[in-house]
């Protein structure tokens, strides 16, 4: 990856993190908090509620899965359906992940019938979209300030070399900051 790029995907993820920071802000999450409750708090300032649930997904197939689904008509809600067998740890993980999804505006399946979840291996006709790494990466990274962690870019060190250095440090600053 060039320089150039670094400096180009920085900038887009400094500018995420940023409207995530105000979204959650309005959310009022101030702080790193358990991710069930993030999406109910999101809920309240979301258009459709989201809800997290677990779920027995395929053995082999994703931790973690987002839909549209109505229950009943007019009740569409955004479920994240998180692999009931994981760990509690890596299920906070898979949630904010997924919320990152919901988040970056990534396009969502809606389904009709939960039973289209094949517990025998595979997710049926879920995720015909399957996104690009350009998305999970932006998923990662709203995920990555959800779990309220250190940016993974923290560990990056600039070649110095004048006011281009001055301008890349002045993007790479605008690290992970909790509120
Ligand atoms: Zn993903």
């Amino acid at each position: 990856m060039s320089l150039r790029q670094v400096w180009r995907r920085n900038r887009e993820e400094a500018r995420l993190r940023r409207q995530l920071r105000a979204t959650l802000r309005r959310a009022g999450i101030a702080e790193p908090t358990d991710m069930l409750e993030v999406c109910e708090r999101l809920s309240a300032i979301w258009p459709v509620p989201i809800v997290a649930a677990p779920f027995d997904l395929p053995a082999h197939g994703p931790f973690g899965l987002t839909i549209r689904y109505a229950p009943e008509p007019r009740e569409e809600a955004i479920y994240i359906l998180y692999q009931r067998v994981a760990t509690p740890l890596h299920q906070q993980h898979v949630v904010a992940h997924e919320l990152g999804h919901v988040l970056g505006g990534h396009p969502l399946e809606p389904v009709g019938d939960l039973s289209e979840i094949d517990s025998n291996g595979s997710t049926g006709t879920l995720r015909r979209t399957s996104y690009t790494s350009r998305v999970e990466r932006e998923a990662e990274t709203i995920a990555t300030v959800l779990l309220g962690r250190a940016a993974a870019q923290d560990g990056v060190t600039l070649p110095s070399s004048g006011a281009r250095e001055h301008r890349l440090r002045r993007v790479l600053g605008d690290k992970v900051e909790w509120l």
